[in-house]
């Protein structure tokens, strides 16, 4: 039993605890508390143990949440740390994981130079078994590596174009926007192209990005250069057989984010969530050596598969296969 802390209760780290839950080679020592909100008063409601974020944890016992300790106690009592804390604050975290000489996964909202590697799963596996630090790059780099890398195997890829359609906020935040425009990332390429690479280094990618007011998933619209041609019905099928990309059908009806969310909500899936990168059948065409497709990204859910994951290449598990297959039927994907 691997001993798992989670650094950070908030999109993301709500959803890898309740993942962790489900492992059976992984058990959840505990969680922690920034400041007291409603997700404190859901862990506390499923028997998971808090520790606070700082020494203290002031404002979380004024609420009447039992302490098990600190981050420090916490970082203490795990094999394994899951950092789940804003942008930039894991790097400020990793001296902690460093002192207690703990194994540490970091989220793609951290510096490359956080980790030793980039990863997802299905790509890259093998180059972070027993590493120490491993950083589960971005929902959009996983998204896009998922179905590139696919592409990558059965064709050849010389080189792609995506352009990257952000979601502006998830679907709890009331602090951002835009709510009325349309707003496209001023650089290029967008950081997207280069955080692929890290994982896929074979191949160029550019990527060219924008966000737009709905909280609904990501839309990548992709280009790829193959070295070998391929035909519409072969990438369906490739893209059916492939772990962790779900082929949507136009006959079903589902031809928007909001139809994928609603799909995955009717299916019964925890907080309406779809880890899977979603690809929609009709948006995938080909034409001489190119290849078009439109996918859908969860932003919300699809890294809590690969977290998963990281932790076992962490811990030394050799296969790649196994754990994706153990993390998938723990978690309803088929
Ligand atoms: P979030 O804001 O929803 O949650 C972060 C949590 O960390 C909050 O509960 C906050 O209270 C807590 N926190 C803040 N400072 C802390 C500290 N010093 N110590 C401990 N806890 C602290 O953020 P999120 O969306 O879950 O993002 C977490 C990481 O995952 C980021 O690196 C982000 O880039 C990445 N990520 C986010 C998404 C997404 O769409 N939300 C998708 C993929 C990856």
């Amino acid at each position: 039993m691997t001993k798992i802390g989670v650094i950070g209760y908030g999109t993301i780290g709500k959803r890898v605890s309740d993942a962790v839950l489900l492992q059976n080679d992984m058990k959840l020592v505990g969680i922690t508390g920034n400041s007291y909100n409603y997700k404190i008063e859901v862990a506390k409601k499923k028997g998971i143990k808090i520790f606070s974020a700082d020494k203290v944890g002031e404002d979380l016992k004024k609420n009447n949440i039992y302490l098990s300790g600190n981050i420090y106690d916490l970082v203490k009592e795990c094999d394994v740390v899951v950092d789940c804390t804003p942008k930039g604050v894991g790097q400020k975290n990793k001296e902690t994981y460093l002192s207690y000489d703990k194994k540490a996964i970091f989220q793609g909202g951290e510096s490359l130079e956080v980790a030793d590697t980039s990863f997802v799963a299905q790509c890259n596996y093998n180059q972070s078994i027993n590493k120490d630090y491993i950083r589960v790059v971005s929902c959009n780099t996983t998204g896009l590596c998922r179905t590139l890398h696919a592409v990558d195997k059965q064709y050849g890829i010389d080189n792609v174009h995506a352009t990257i359609i952000r979601r502006a906020a998830d679907p709890w935040d009331i602090y951002h926007g835009p709510i009325n425009s349309i707003v496209p990332v001023l650089e290029l390429p967008s950081h997207h192209g280069p955080d692929v690479r890290t994982v896929l280094p074979e191949f160029s990618v550019f990527t060219t990005a924008m966000t737009v007011p709905t909280t609904i998933m990501h839309v990548h619209s992709v280009t790829v250069d193959l070295k070998n041609p391929a035909t519409d019905e072969d990438v369906i099928e490739l893209f059916r057989n492939t772990t962790r990309i779900k082929v949507v059908r136009n006959s079903e009806k589902i031809r928007s984010t909001a139809e994928i969310i609603e799909f995955a909500k009717d299916l019964g899936r925890p907080r309406g969530d779809m880890p899977e990168t979603c690809v929609w059948d009709k948006a995938i065409g080909t034409w001489g050596n190119k290849l078009f497709y439109l996918q859908a990204v969860h932003q919300e859910s699809n890294v809590v598969l690969e977290t998963i994951d990281a932790i076992r290449a962490a811990m030394g598990f050799p296969s790649a296969q196994e754990s994706i297959k153990k993390t998938n039927e723990s978690m309803g994907i088929n």
